[in-house]
């Protein structure tokens, strides 16, 4: 980077010290990862000069034939990673983000004031589902547009109640039915979803934002043969650039399902495409393609397996009792330390994670009762089951009340 530390020594000084930051500390937030030199190389192209509003061969700009080569490419892609065939499945890999992609999709497949049913954002569920206060005050920007309505884990067992689910969607009879969270550490029954929002009619939309790669890898179940709708971002478990990608069945939903996503995306909400993310994201599919990559997706879960194991041996609350993904979920309650105060005290020992709401929760989104881990990042610096066990040794020795 030395023409930048020529240009800007102050920002060139500000990502050195970031990058050392990474090196020193691990990353165990379970939405962060560490892209490849190759997906650097692109996202720091020549592509973010290119204006290129509209779609592959259809755009408003002239000057776009390799940008379309690009896009096309990297939409061929994306459908091969997840074993797709683009008879049955539309793809747009423009959205800037998993919250716009969202977005996306309501705006293409919603009108305003239409019923949505989701997990609740304290159960691990995602602001862009929706969510308001008790007192109905709408929190998020889709709580103000659409109808929104949630469903709870079960108290107990803290995983999803689908009798449960099944029963409230009977009353609240939505146009949309949602899967998908930040923080639930456990799979997914995608049919059983799938058989919930047919039986009242719904669109079923997977938002897989988290479990993309692991998907990919073939560590978790897809949710491809049943969804209406998946969405994703591409810098979490998929190891790519920040991004967005929307799959829309064509099977399920008709081949003019096509063109409302496109058209969601832009005019509806974006502008011009991200061309070097986007050529960033086609070269984090390749490398998914790649055999390492099942390696890499196997070796996340597994991590996360010990060191929920680990923790669950130390007296520590697992959320669900462990973890079928890359992260963990900790309710602290037991431990008579707050969720912000256990990650204050991890970062002073290097380890990075984040507070987080838990089932039942008890404090407030700023000073939750919960502790988030995920392992996608040190698996990416090479961290195996043995280097998972001194990390759980690290934690639970930092979190131990002596401390
Ligand atoms: C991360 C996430 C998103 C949003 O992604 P951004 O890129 O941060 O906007 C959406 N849904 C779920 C379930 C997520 O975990």
């Amino acid at each position: 980077m030395s023409k930048l530390q020529q240009t800007d020594p102050e920002i060139y000084a500000l990502i050195q010290a970031e990058e050392k930051r990474q090196t020193d500390e691990l990353a165990m937030i379970p939405s962060e990862n560490i892209v490849s030199e190759a997906v650097k190389e692109a996202v720091g192209s020549v592509l973010m000069n290119k204006y290129s509003e509209g779609q592959p061969g259809k755009r408003y700009y002239q000057g776009n034939g390799n940008i379309d080569a690009i896009e096309s490419l990297v939409e061929q892609r994306a459908l091969q990673v997840f074993g797709l065939d683009s008879k049955d499945w539309h793809v747009n890999v423009q959205p800037v983000t998993g919250s716009i992609a969202n977005f996306a999709v309501y705006a293409a497949l919603l009108s305003p004031g239409d019923r949505m049913l989701a997990m609740s954002l304290y159960d691990g569920g995602h602001l862009t589902h929706g969510w308001k206060l008790p007192d109905g005050k709408p929190i998020s920007f889709t709580s103000k547009i659409y109808d929104t309505y949630f469903y709870n884990v079960d108290p107990q067992t803290e995983v999803f109640d689908y009798a449960q689910i099944a029963k409230i969607a009977a009353q609240v009879k939505p146009q949309i039915l949602i899967s998908g969270g930040t923080a639930y550490p456990r799979e997914i029954d995608y049919a059983k979803m799938r058989e919930i929002a047919d039986s009242v009619g719904a669109i079923y939309m997977a938002d897989v934002a988290h479990e993309a790669g692991l998907i990919a890898g073939g560590a978790n179940t897809s949710p491809f043969p049943h969804a209406h709708v998946v969405t994703m971002t591409t810098r979490k478990t998929l190891r790519g650039p920040i991004g967005a990608m929307i799959f829309a069945s064509k099977k399920l939903l008709g081949d003019s399902v096509a063109e409302k996503i496109d058209f969601a995306v832009f005019p509806a909400l974006q502008g011009g495409p991200q061309n070097h993310s986007i050529a960033g994201i086609g070269v984090a599919l390749h490398e998914a393609l790649q055999p390492e990559f099942k390696t890499y997706a196997q070796q996340v879960v597994k991590n996360a397996q010990v060191l929920a194991a680990e923790l669950k041996k130390a007296g520590f609350h697992v959320v669900s009792g462990g973890t079928d993904k890359h992260l963990i979920l900790l309710d602290l309650r037991n431990k008579g330390i707050s969720g912000k105060d256990a990650a204050l005290a991890l970062e002073k020992v290097g380890i990075i994670t984040n507070k987080n709401t838990v089932p039942g929760e008890t404090g407030k989104p700023w000073n939750p009762s919960g502790l988030r881990l995920g392992t996608p990042a040190v698996t990416t610096r090479g961290y195996t089951e043995k280097d998972m066990l001194e990390v759980a040794k690290k934690i639970i020795a930092t979190l131990s009340p002596s401390n």
